[in-house]
């Protein structure tokens, strides 16, 4: 153990002193604006570069730097800074104008400048290779799509002159006897391109190839929709690469058709965005929104450049190459230069890409690349074919789109297969005695809702039960679960407690929900608190307490001084003898604080006292413990009869704060879904928990986590949907669900993309819902069926238990402490007597002791004959009264007063 312990110890150690010994090698990003998703993406491939594919001799620093789009001297200047701190790539800038200074630079001190942008003027350079596809290969495709189109005649809307280099091979397809090309430039100033749209339509132009960036093209296509050329006849063609990143929803059932190209290898998108996430998971951080929604083709060639550069460098580790600063003010230039950009350019050095192959022709531009060809379709962008620039045009799916169905028979007398998957009580197996076939197997809700649909809309049903419990999400690039099934035609809808979530719309249609909820919390009912020995001290705190003692000390004190000052409190002791000696004062002190404690205690006492200010002091304290006592009581009854509850958590934030209870959720479900996407830090420090502990806490089923919440050797809370929480605890009567609800969500019908018959089921819902049937559904499957309104009596009867001894036990404690406490006073005042006694008389301690405790022992008699020794000066008494002397006895009220003469 021990060596294996220290084997691990020295392996960890040398490879962090390998890190360490790692030479640095410092690259530099130019962006224009700081924090650009570019210049995210660069960090990132960095990062990866260095965690993912580590490379033996060399470890990658990315450095970054601001420049203004049209500022070449800031740019100069910024790159010699760079040049000269150790840098020995430069990645960027994207505009024209400061990237050729930057590439003048870069050639004269022999340093890699990798670019990804669109380069007009594009050039063989020594030290420079640009990502982007050249430009005499990209402009073909536009030209392949409008011969596969067919337009004889079509407009270009573009945004400025590089427009026109883009399109060049477009434009030389003009032949005035064959069909006209009309060139109109969008006017960018403005914003406002509706005159332009208005004239182009005016000229009865239905074709168009719109080239303009993606940040205007959004308006462009709205304003030409509000001009009126968004309809059937007219066909667009859009040349910018970040079409997918442009919101095109509002186009997709207008009719027009609209081509657009994609550099980008989605899939390969896909699984490098769940690598990220998984390392940017394991450091602690969550993966930026702008990423994962809109992807632009530069991000994509920046990390694709990042893994050109770090794929050369690892080719040239076996050379001594010497990572030196270049000072632009000197003749120096770094000597690797050369050879790293030539090993980039190198064909030996292709990859697969976030942009597909990168790979570099004898000239050095990058002339080989493929291009997706998209359609706006109602279901949204859809791949209809692919663009090589050897291979041409490739279209394999023609979609010829359904329009909507809106007519109620259209489903009339058709079967549709209906996927399930079993969950209570939306899907569950029919318990019979009887052998069941087909449909009459199911039985639930979401089974309900499709009869009563096929009833809205005439048509037949076949349910198919799905083989596991995965509902559908994208796992490495493709689709799992029901949703896949959908997309592979194997069923027509799916339905289950299926949620609508914007990754499962992406892949396929869902009617309107017919169902409403939330994630929330399922947990034991709060456990009743063990109740407290002290209960009866709850009433008041404990400086309520505190102030009660020292009041009823003061009181008693003042009582005191009072009585000995007034002179009303003394008292003739004698009534009969008029003029006494002596007057008596009964406030001695044992006896102010026995008066005072006896009205605290509603008990009274004999004493009472006679002058206005003492009994004004009496009257007060009287007051205060009416007060006091009624107040006492009046919380005391609130106390004992309210039951108290403990539960280890309250809502979602305690339940992360705390350590005792474990948590999970289903695996892959839409609630592991929301913590893993969400940007609260609350749900990702629980998403990394759940993670942290998949094997353990994360539940295959919702039933098993149900069982694990149910356990009663088990502490463990679940995280699922308020809708199934509500019909466990519906059954369940010692479960509950904690806190509110951390989202609003809904269940849908899903199907596959651009199904036709979407808005007549949605339609069918609709009904439902407001003929009141889907809430008697409700109804049916949550509260009677199986179980339901189990808990409902138990409710009703909550009356309040009578107290137990655990209530009172506290109030008994005191009584047997307070009464053994007294017991020994009075064997301590016994003694103290005997003692005194002793000493006043001269006799013998354990004589007098014994006597005392034979007198004790007799237990009979309520007289005792008071003892004395005999002195010399009683020698004349009586013999037979020596030893003894009667005492005398008077009667006081219902109580007897011993006085002892010699007192
Ligand atoms: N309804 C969820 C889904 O559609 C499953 C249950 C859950 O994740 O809580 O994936």
């Amino acid at each position: 153990m021990l060596v294996f312990t220290a084997a691990i110890l020295l392996c960890l150690s040398s490879s962090t002193a390998r890190e360490q010994r790692k030479e640095s090698v410092h690259i530099a990003g130019l962006f224009h604006t700081s924090n650009s998703q570019e210049e995210q993406v660069f960090r990132l491939a960095v990062e990866m570069v260095n965690s993912v594919s580590p490379m033996r001799r060399y470890k990658l620093f990315a450095h970054t730097g601001k420049v203004a789009e049209n500022d070449s001297f800031d740019a100069s200047q910024r790159v010699c800074s760079m040049l000269s701190t150790g840098a020995v790539a430069i990645f960027g800038p994207m505009s024209g104008e400061t990237s050729n200074i930057v590439q003048s630079i870069c050639d004269s001190k022999d340093v890699p400048h990798i670019e990804a942008r669109w380069d007009v003027n594009q050039h063989r350079e020594a030290f420079l290779v640009n990502l982007y596809p050249y430009k005499g290969a990209f402009g073909k495709v536009f030209v392949d799509l409008v011969r596969y189109l067919e337009w004889k005649r079509f407009t270009i809307i573009y945004e400025d002159a590089n427009s026109l280099v883009r399109l060049n091979e477009l434009l030389k397809i003009y032949e005035p006897k064959k069909g006209t090309v009309t060139v109109r430039q969008l006017d960018r100033e403005s914003n406002n391109y509706r005159e332009l749209l208005y004239g182009i339509k005016k000229s009865g132009e239905v074709n168009y190839v719109v080239d303009c960036s993606a940040d205007i093209l959004y308006d462009v296509l709205i304003q030409a929709q509000q001009v009126g050329i968004m309809a059937d006849q007219h066909n667009y063609i859009i040349t910018s690469l970040d079409l997918h990143t442009v919101d095109m929803e509002p186009f997709q059932y207008g009719g027009a058709k609209i081509t657009g190209v994609n550099l980008v290898d989605k899939m390969e998108l896909t699984s490098k965005m769940a690598d990220w996430d998984s390392w940017l998971l394991r450091a602690g951080q969550s993966m930026p929104g702008y990423i994962v929604d809109n992807f632009k083709v530069t991000s994509a060639l920046m990390y694709d450049a990042v893994q050109l550069f770090s794929r050369a460098l690892r080719r040239m580790e076996g050379l001594e190459v010497n990572m030196g600063r270049v000072d632009c003010d000197s003749y120096s230039s770094w000597m690797h230069g050369a050879s790293l950009i030539n090993v980039m350019k190198d064909s030996d050095s292709s990859f697969k890409g976030l942009s597909g192959l990168v790979q570099f022709d004898h000239e050095g531009y990058r002339s080989s690349f493929k291009l997706d060809v998209l359609k706006v379709t109602s279901g949204g962008l859809r791949q209809i074919g692919d663009w090589h620039p050897n291979e041409g045009l490739n279209i394999s799916t023609t979609i010829e789109e359904e329009p909507l169905a809106t007519d109620e028979n259209t489903l009339r007398n058709k079967t549709l297969v209906v996927l399930i998957s079993l969950t209570k009580p939306y899907i569950m197996t029919k318990i019979s005695k009887d052998a069941l076939s087909g449909n009459d197997r199911y039985e639930g809700f979401g089974i309900d809702l499709i009869k009563e649909m096929g009833a809205i809309l005439y048509f037949n049903y076949t349910f198919v039960l799905h083989k596991d419990s995965n509902y559908g999400s994208i796992k490495n690039g493709e689709w799992t679960g029901m949703i896949r099934e959908i997309r592979d035609s194997k069923a027509d809808l799916a339905i289950t407690d299926l949620t609508i979530t914007a990754e499962r719309e992406s892949g396929a249609d869902f009617t309107m929900p017919f169902m409403n909820l939330g994630i929330s919390i399922l947990y034991k009912k709060p456990q009743k608190a063990a109740p407290e020995l002290f209960s009866f001290m709850a009433p008041f705190s404990m400086g309520v307490w505190g102030c009660m003692l020292s009041v009823y000390v003061g009181t008693s004190v003042l009582l005191f001084v009072m009585g000995r000052i007034c002179p009303y409190e003394w008292t003739n002791p004698y009534p009969c003898i008029e003029e006494p000696d002596e007057l008596e004062n009964q406030f001695s002190l044992p006896n102010s604080l026995w008066f005072t404690i006896g009205s605290l205690l509603q008990q009274g006492s004999e004493i009472a006292p006679m002058a206005v200010s003492t009994r004004m002091v009496a009257g007060i304290w009287w007051f205060f413990t009416l007060i006091m006592v009624s107040s006492y009581t009046a919380n005391l009854a609130a106390f004992l009869t309210v039951e108290t509850t403990t539960s280890p958590f309250t809502d979602v934030k305690t339940l992360a704060e705390q350590k005792i209870v474990k948590y999970g959720a289903k695996r892959n479900g839409a609630t592991y879904l929301f913590f893993k996407e969400s940007t609260n830090q609350v749900y990702q420090k629980m998403f990394k928990y759940m993670l942290d502990n998949e094997e353990d806490v994360m539940s295959e089923t919702n039933e098993i986590g149900e069982d694990r919440v149910k356990n009663k050797d088990e502490d463990y809370a679940f995280l699922m949907e308020s809708s199934s929480i509500d019909y466990i605890v519906e059954r369940h009567c010692h479960l509950t669900r904690v806190g509110g609800l951390l989202d609003n969500k809904g269940y849908g019908i899903a199907m596959r993309k651009g199904t036709p018959y979407r808005n007549l089921l949605t339609t069918a819902v609709l009904k439902l819902q407001e003929s009141g049937k889907l809430t008697a559904l409700v109804d049916k499957w949550w509260k009677q069926e199986r179980g339901g309104g189990a808990c409902k009596d138990k409710a009703a009867s909550n009356s309040p238990d009578a107290l137990g001894l655990q209530n009172v036990g506290g109030v008994f404690l005191v009584l047997g402490s307070g009464t053994a406490l007294a017991a020994i006073l009075t064997v301590l005042e016994l003694l103290v007597h005997v003692h005194k006694t002793c000493k006043k008389d001269n006799l013998s301690f354990r004589e007098e002791l014994l006597a005392e405790l034979r007198f004790v022992m007799r237990c009979h008699g309520s007289t005792k004959p008071v003892r004395r020794r005999h002195k010399p000066e009683d020698d004349h008494k009586d013999e037979a009264t020596d030893d003894i002397d009667f005492i005398a006895m008077n009667s006081y009220q219902n109580g007897f007063q011993f006085k002892d003469p010699l007192s």
